[in-house]
């Protein structure tokens, strides 16, 4: 299970940080490290400094332009907020979530990722609205956000915890599936997903019942759902089936010119009111 989970920072400006990460994983057993267009040098002599034995890790770490490239082929995406935002999302707390992956991870193609954001601004609503899921640590509400290091060390620290709770589970318990039952369809990629939002969008916004220059929170609230949902990759055929005989129709009943509208990025704005 450890060797499905991946962590990934965002925007890291503390080269510290990402050898205090390291170190985190490598004690819990973790070794997936992805940093997403980071601020600093992670190759940094205080990277290795504070990452201690867990050098490999820090050299190995893999960089990315964009969440959506480091996340593509996961069927999990987590991620982790100081805060709560303001479009309710589903939430959960390190323990239950770490409970929970040993079921998520059973799919022969699961894949996880705990991604954690910058130091100064954490993530942003366009990357939360990217997960699943968010993982809040129950903190003093007064003082809530913790070190990038030490948020990765707790959450590290229950997904092993986790991991070693399945030597102790007897046999007979293992429901190891993430419906409960034997699921006839693998999960949904996270890149799977991403087209699907692009194409739900452009189906919407030809349709005229979206409209980019007034995107309210529609897609944000259409991503939450279609998450939430946790769909397997048929299912997401077939909606991408639908979308595209929709816009078969469309296509023959309205003038070209309507179709294709440029769409600005509806997912980040302040405006609550769709
Ligand atoms: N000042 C930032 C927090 C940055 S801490 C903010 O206000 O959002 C860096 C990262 O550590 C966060 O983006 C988050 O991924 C993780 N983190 C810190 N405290 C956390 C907490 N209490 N619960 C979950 N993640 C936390």
């Amino acid at each position: 299970m450890l060797d499905r989970i991946r962590i990934v920072l965002i925007g890291t400006s503390h080269p510290g940080n990402i050898g205090g990460a390291a170190r985190a994983m490598r004690n819990m057993g973790l070794a997936d490290l992805a940093l997403v267009a980071p601020r600093c040098d992670p190759k940094d002599r205080d990277a290795f400094s504070r990452a201690s034995g867990a050098l490999e890790l820090v050299d190995g770490a893999r960089v990315f332009d964009s969440l959506e490239a480091a996340v593509a082929d996961c069927t999990l995406v987590v991620g982790a907020s100081a805060r709560s935002r303001h479009l309710p999302w589903p939430m959960v707390g390190p323990r239950a979530l770490a409970e929970s992956l040993p079921d998520a991870l059973a799919p022969a193609n699961a894949q996880a990722a705990l991604v954690f954001g910058r130091e100064d601004t954490g993530l942003t609503n366009a990357e939360l609205q990217r997960c699943h899921r968010h993982v809040h640590i129950p903190t003093n509400p007064d003082f809530s956000s913790l070190n990038l290091a030490a948020a990765v060390q707790v959450l590290a620290y229950e997904c092993r915890q986790a991991h070693l709770a399945l030597d102790t589970t007897p046999a007979d318990e293992e429901a190891s599936q993430p419906f409960g039952v034997e699921w006839d369809n693998p999960p949904a990629s996270h890149a799977d997903m991403e087209r699907f939002f692009v194409h739900l969008e452009k189906t919407l916004t030809t349709l005229e019942f979206h409209d980019p220059d007034n995107p309210r929170q529609l897609m944000a609230r259409l991503r939450r759902l279609f998450l939430r949902a946790h769909l397997d990759s048929m299912e997401m055929n077939i909606l991408r089936g639908i979308l595209g005989t929709m816009d078969k129709r469309l296509a023959a009943t309205m003038p070209a010119a309507q179709h294709d509208r440029p769409s600005k990025r509806s997912d980040s704005g302040p405006d609550d009111s769709a």
